[in-house]
């Protein structure tokens, strides 16, 4: 009895998957998309699983897809049980013994996985003036949820907590106390569930207990963050107040000096929203080479398009950076995994994020790291610092935190 369903609500979008935590297997997952808009969009995907007991299950997988209206989060739920129905598996030969909700804000409040209560529906509403986007869906996603499934418990696994361990001076801006005392202003970090599932699974890989080591992830997906893992700890991570600190991403800046902002308000007119959807919407690659695909922009920068060149390297400079203050950070580094779209794809991203570290002995291996496949050592024999690729799986560790709960 290990199967959880793994719920992540956005404003118009319901992602679901059905995890048997036991056999570490996806049983199915699904997309319902535009919900509240005139026409929906519905991806279902169902996987048969090789008899029980077997260690790595094989995965035969039918996608189904249609188009319909979704009113509401509500009734996406329906349409999720519905999808289960129609092209399974059959709900009722694997009931999920727990729903775990991916929220992205947890505040300074919680740090666990936690079984949602009233009183926990109110603090996450609350916690919506830190996620104004965020927090507000995955809300109206655990009371449909609770709805559909109202006899087993339901879990939030927050996106903050990981990130909880950050030392003051890690996550303390240097403004005004009182002031962000007010505010709750401080840096909070995200992506927290994939770096500890990476950083785990890394020290697994490597056959060397978690808190012995001194580790740097890089997730590198549309959003990015790089964490700074002490002993399994998260000591310093690169998302702050909001997911738009740090790295260059797909659509987000990153790092910009503050005073930029101002200036566009004082002299280009840009208003609040204005200068939220600028640095939020259409910055980062999206910004500098006019697509937020790497994809793209390596295309570009293949066929010698100057735009797309530099975006890569400001992409590239600024992974350098926060490689180089985190090791300063630890102390040294034991081992640097790169996960999620572009760390899990662009070798040569990872080549390049790396190297200037050959002068304190870390070698990436150029046939390792164009290999492709699941779990990877890239790192050469006599690297300094096990390089690795982690795939990560987000909702497998959702699964995880909800069963460790109830
Ligand atoms: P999200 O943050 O939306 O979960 P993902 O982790 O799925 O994103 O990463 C999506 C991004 O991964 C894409 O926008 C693209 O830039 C990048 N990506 C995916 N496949 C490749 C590839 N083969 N080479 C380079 N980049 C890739």
């Amino acid at each position: 009895m290990s199967v959880v369903l793994v719920i992540n609500s956005g404003s118009s979008s319901l992602k679901y998957s059905l995890v048997d935590v036991e056999r570490e297997a996806e049983l199915a997952s699904g997309l319902i998309e535009r919900i509240g808009q005139p026409s929906g969009v519905v991806g279902h995907t169902a996987r048969v699983v090789a008899g029980p007991g077997e260690a790595a299950p094989a995965m035969l997988a039918a996608r189904h897809s249609e188009e319909r209206a979704i009113r509401d989060h509500g009734a996406a739920f329906d349409v999720m049980l519905q999808q289960f129905a129609a092209h399974g598996p059959d709900l009722a030969e694997h009931p999920p013994v727990a729903v775990g909700h991916r929220v992205v804000h947890g505040g300074a409040r919680f740090f666990e996985p936690t079984p949602i209560t009233p009183l926990v529906e109110i603090n996450i509403d609350e916690l919506s003036v830190l996620a104004p986007l965020h927090n507000p869906a995955n809300l109206a996603g655990i009371r449909a949820a609770k709805a559909a499934f109202a006899d087993v418990p339901h879990v939030a696994v927050f996106d903050t907590a990981f990130h909880q361990t950050l030392p003051a001076a890690a996550h303390t801006y240097a403004i005004d106390a009182g002031l962000a005392r007010d505010h709750r202003i401080r840096r909070y970090g995200f992506h927290g569930t994939s770096h500890k599932y990476v950083s785990e699974a890394a020290a697994r890989f490597v056959g060397r207990p978690l808190e012995s080591l001194r580790q740097i992830v890089f997730h590198l997906g549309n959003g990015a963050s790089v964490t700074a893992i002490d002993g399994g700890r998260s000591v310093e991570t690169s998302m702050g107040f909001t997911p738009l600190e740090g790295l260059v991403m797909g659509t987000r800046s990153g790092d910009i000096d503050p005073a930029v902002q101002l200036h566009l308000a004082r002299r280009a007119g840009l208003d609040t929203d204005g200068l939220d959807s600028l640095l939020n919407k259409r910055s980062g690659l999206l910004g500098l080479g006019g697509s937020n695909d790497m994809r793209d922009i390596l295309a570009g920068r293949d066929a010698g398009d100057e735009a797309a060149t530099l975006a890569y390297d400001v992409y590239v400079h600024r992974l350098r950076a926060y490689a180089g203050a985190y090791i300063a950070q630890l102390g040294g580094v034991d081992v640097i995994s790169f996960t999620a779209g572009v760390g899990e794809n662009a070798a040569a991203v990872r080549a390049d994020a790396l190297a200037t570290l050959g002068f304190m002995g870390v070698r990436v291996d150029a046939a390792r790291n164009a290999e492709r496949g699941g779990t990877r050592r890239i790192s050469a024999d006599d690297s300094s610092v096990d390089v690795l690729v982690v795939p990560t799986d987000e909702e497998l560790e959702i699964a995880r935190q909800t069963l460790s709960v109830v």
